[in-house]
């Protein structure tokens, strides 16, 4: 046991917490949320739970969305202090129903990063049409076999149903954009299921009406590309159209202000080092990840996000500094990009 855990646990949880918040106070948290509902749903977040995260840190942190955190460190030079940052994906419409109205009562700002053809209702968001595919089913009548893909057969319920989702979203993301899409299409047709043309209530975005609503009251509209490929499998021109349409759109749906950025999926295989160049060129702020490492904020173009949700442990490791100390104690590197490299010195 290393001498944090060993502190930790001598002094308590909450103790731990009030270290870890000491340590951490110049070096901001960026928590990451995606998806919310009510009743509770695995893995997303619920107000009973969001509503308690949010007066928590109203309490005892300085909130920020991520653009306002970048503008007060181009102002004074530094980070301020004990500062948190609440981000959430994609832009699905139960943010602007469930989150929306608990961050307003506790006017705390936040940063919602939005997928640009999504909200266009152009596209769903690809693993939303795998949920939908295994839904539709409750028996996989023949194995699957799609190039060097195999999925066997057998009923799809309550049990089997996350191995199948699991399965066929990691073959997906291990595939370039056109034929991670094709890929999909051939499952809906082995199953004979139909996608919808319009997106399912369950998986609808919020409207533009909403997104400017929300950035008149202090919600960050930050952006997530124009489709929500991996930029870790796109061209570099591909790449550069989806950051740069993602901010033109934006700019001429919301007005034209400084944003932020946010990689689609966001793990280390989704990068690549011309990344926060264009993200950079295309005038964003600042960008993000979907994990954390030692890193933390250090550098603003690759800034480590610490996942939150209905879980109040997970929220309060994230939110307190505790899993950041212990990824620095443990020199936890996931990605090395840029030239913060060089700089970090564990
Ligand atoms: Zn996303």
């Amino acid at each position: 046991m290393g001498l944090f855990s060993k502190t930790i646990r001598t002094l308590g949880p909450w103790g731990g917490y009030q270290l870890a918040r000491q340590i951490c106070r110049n070096q901001p948290r960026i928590l990451m949320y995606h998806r919310f509902s009510n009743p509770p749903v695995k893995d997303w977040a619920s107000p009973k739970y969001f509503e308690q995260q949010v007066r928590h840190i109203k309490e005892n942190y300085n909130s920020y969305s991520l653009v306002g955190l970048m503008q007060y460190k181009r102002e004074h030079g530094h980070m301020p202090r004990h500062a948190v940052v609440i981000t959430v994906d994609d832009g699905y419409r139960d943010f602007y129903h469930y989150a929306y109205p608990i961050l307003r009562k506790y006017q705390v700002p936040a940063t919602l990063f939005v997928t640009t053809g999504f909200v266009d209702r152009k596209l769903w968001l690809w693993p939303d049409k795998i949920t939908w595919l295994l839904n539709q089913v409750d028996r996989i009548p023949e194995t699957i076999k799609i190039g060097a893909f195999c999925s066997g057969s057998g009923p799809v319920n309550f049990e089997t149903r996350p191995f199948y989702w699991q399965q066929w979203i990691t073959h997906s993301l291990s595939l370039p954009d056109p034929e991670k899409h094709s890929f999909i299409d051939q499952l809906a047709s082995k199953l004979g299921k139909v996608f919808p043309l319009s997106i399912p209530h369950e998986f609808e975005p919020v409207t533009w009406g909403e997104l400017l609503e929300m950035q008149d009251n202090e919600i960050e509209i930050g952006g997530h590309t124009v489709t929500h490929p991996s930029l870790g499998r796109v061209t570099e021109s591909q790449a550069r159209e989806e950051i740069f349409g993602c901010r033109d759109t934006l700019n001429e749906r919301l007005g034209d202000r400084y944003r932020t950025f946010c990689y689609p999926n966001g793990q280390p295989s989704d990068f690549r080092a011309f990344l926060p160049g264009l993200v950079q060129e295309a005038g964003f702020l600042g960008a993000v990840t979907a994990f954390p490492d030692a890193y933390g904020t250090r550098d603003p173009l690759l800034m480590r996000r610490h996942v939150s949700g209905d879980d109040m442990f997970q929220f309060f490791k994230s939110v307190s500094g505790v899993e950041l100390v212990g990824l620095r104690l443990r020199k936890d590197v996931r990605m090395s990009l840029s030239g913060v490299v060089a700089s970090y010195a564990g």
